[in-house]
Order: structure tokens, then C-alpha cells, then sequence
């Protein structure tokens, strides 16, 4: 068997033809514009790629973006300040703050000075106990992303076996929260690995869908898997550089041996990496709809 190819880049696409619509009617309807702000301190070369991704993202779908970025010494009160003035600032709904932090910062504390109402990465521990109560809140971008591609996949999650290996705040716990909760891609049977995990071979040879964030390369191999077997991978590995100073990148599930094996499999890069900006976009416009009491 050769599995099919879940495209990230196809399903993020299609839902930003669709956000674009609903930009452009929430301003049309009720002059609503969609605000984010991205927030960089230093100068770390794949947080700038994150971040200017972001932005290009936002402005295409006629999201307002400002990004501002900070000097790699800029003190803690300094950037809570700012964070504080975006608060404040009507024109932003969405305040994302790029991890990780210059070490001398404390992330927490930045991040739980977000307001909620525009904590559109789903970090705030009110959006984390509201998505563990099942209430409306933000979701968790990569793991909303990765809800909305099995949805959307046609991947029957209801009653399966899910394995998810790595435990991040992230990506492994909330992800494991949301499977088992009953909403769709839910109602799984949730197993979550981890590197204490006694014979992780056994966990995934049982697993009718897996999900591996990690963040080792090429780890999970075909025979480790059962055949038929749902492949998400979350993983983002450089393994190496093109001549032309490109990185190439691999997942945390060897793609060439598993997808003979699997029955659907997502690409790296092309699987989950295009989703979680789409979902950042999605929290924007659901943050500004909010702030105008539309929903
Ligand atoms: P993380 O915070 O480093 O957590 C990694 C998890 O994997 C930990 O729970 C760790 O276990 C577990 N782990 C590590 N080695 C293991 C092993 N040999 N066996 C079993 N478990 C092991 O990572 P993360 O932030 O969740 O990211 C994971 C990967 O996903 C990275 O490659 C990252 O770049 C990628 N990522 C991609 C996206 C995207 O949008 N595509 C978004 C986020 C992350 P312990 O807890 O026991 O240490």
C-alpha cells in the first residue's frame, strides 16, 4: 500500500481562500479589520522566518499586521510594557509574542500578561482550562491545525486509537486533550508517549492514527507501525543545507518506509507547518469578531 499524501499546504490553502472571504465581508458588513501583532526579541534565523511568514500570511488575507522586533538584551519590563500598550490598543485583536525567549526573560510571565482576549496562540492558562472544559476559547494552533486536517482528511478519529508522542504544553498534551474530548476529530482513545514511556514499539504498533512531535529525526520507522495506519507528523528536524543555503528538513516519522505502509501520511515540509499559520489567522479574525460582540 502506498498511502495518500494528507496535504498541509492544500487544506491550509483552502481555508484561506475561505478567511479571506470572511475578512473582507467583516469589514464590508461591520467595518471590522482584523489586527495582529507579531512580537520578536532577537535575532534567531528560523524565529524570523516564522515571523515574517506570519505576517506575509496576514497581509494577504487583509488581516492588519504590524511586527516589531526587539533587541536580543531588551529587559523583561520592557517587553511587558509593550505588551501591556497592545493590550490596550483597539486596532489589535491578536498579540503573539515568537518563542522562545532570550533565556534571561521569564516566558511565563510574558505570556500570561497577554490579555486572553487576544492570546490567539492559546497559551494564556484561561484558554488552556477553557479548551480543557471544552468551552469556546482559543485553540492551540498547531494542534487545531492538525483537528482541522483529519476533519477535513475524512480521517475517522471517533473510537480510534490515537498514539501521540512527545508532551509539549504545545503540541502532545493539548492535542491529546482535544482527541479525547467529544467534538469532531475527538472521541479517541488517547495513549501519550513520552521518553519515560516503557515499550513505545508496543503504543505504536496498536495505534490506528499517530501523532509524533518530538523532534528527532526520522524516529518512528515502518516497522513500528501497523499497516493501514494514520501518519500526523508534527516534527520540523534540519537534517542538513542545500547548496544554496537552503535547510532540508525532515520529520520525527521516516516518510519514504512509512508511507508504503500507511494508509494517509502527512509531508514534512507540507503537512502540519502550513496549517498552524493558517489557525493563527483563524484565531485573529474569531479574536476581532469577538471584540465587535459578533459572536
Ligand atoms: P518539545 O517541547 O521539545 O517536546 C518534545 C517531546 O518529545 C517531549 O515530551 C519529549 O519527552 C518527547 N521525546 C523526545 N525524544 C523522545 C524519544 N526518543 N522518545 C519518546 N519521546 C521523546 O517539542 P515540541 O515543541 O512539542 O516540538 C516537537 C517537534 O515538533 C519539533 O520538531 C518542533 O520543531 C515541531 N513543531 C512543529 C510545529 C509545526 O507547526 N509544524 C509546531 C510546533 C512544533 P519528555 O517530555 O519525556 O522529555
Amino acid at each position: 500500500m502506498s498511502a495518500k499524501i494528507i496535504s498541509g499546504t492544500e487544506v491550509a490553502k483552502a481555508i484561506r481562500e475561505e478567511l479571506k472571504v470572511e475578512v473582507s465581508e467583516l469589514k464590508e458588513k461591520h467595518n471590522v479589520v482584523p489586527g495582529l501583532v507579531t512580537i520578536l526579541v532577537g535575532e534567531d534565523p528560523a524565529s524570523q522566518s516564522y515571523v515574517s511568514a506570519k505576517n506575509k500570511t496576514a497581509h494577504a488575507l487583509g488581516i492588519h499586521s504590524e511586527q516589531v522586533t526587539l533587541d536580543a538584551d531588551t529587559k523583561e519590563e520592557d517587553l511587558l510594557a509593550l505588551v501591556d500598550k497592545y493590550n490596550k490598543d483597539d486596532k489589535i485583536n491578536g498579540i503573539l509574542v515568537q518563542l522562545p525567549l532570550p533565556k534571561h526573560i521569564n516566558e511565563a510571565k510574558v505570556l500570561y500578561a497577554i490579555d486572553p482576549e487576544k492570546d490567539v496562540d492559546g497559551f494564556h492558562p484561561v484558554n488552556v482550562g477553557k479548551m480543557v472544559l471544552g468551552e469556546q476559547c482559543f485553540l492551540p494552533c498547531t494542534p487545531h491545525g492538525i483537528l482541522e486536517l483529519l476533519v477535513r482528511s475524512g480521517v475517522e478519529t471517533s473510537g480510534a486509537e490515537v498514539v501521540i508522542v512527545g508532551r509539549s504544553n504545545i503540541v502532545g498534551k493539548p492535542m491529546a486533550n482535544l482527541m479525547l474530548q467529544k467534538r469532531p476529530a475527538g472521541n479517541a482513545t488517547v495513549t501519550l508517549c513520552h521518553t519515560r514511556t516503557k515499550d513505545m514499539d508496543a503504543h505504536l504498533k496498536r495505534a490506528d492514527i499517530i501523532i509524533a512531535a518530538v523532534g528527532v529525526a526520522n524516529m518512528i520507522k515502518a516497522d513500528q507501525v501497523k499497516e493501514g495506519v494514520v501518519v500526523i507528523d508534527v516534527g520540523v528536524n534540519r537534517i542538513g543545507m542545500t547548496d544554496s543555503g537552503k535547510a532540508i528538513l525532515a520529520g520525527d516519522v521516516e516518510f519514504a518506509s512509512v508511507k508504503e505502509k500507511a494508509s494517509a501520511i502527512t509531508p514534512v515540509p507540507g503537512g502540519v507547518g502550513p496549517m498552524t499559520i493558517t489557525m493563527l489567522m483563524k484565531n485573529t479574525v474569531q479574536a476581532a469578531k469577538q471584540a465587535a460582540g459578533l459572536i
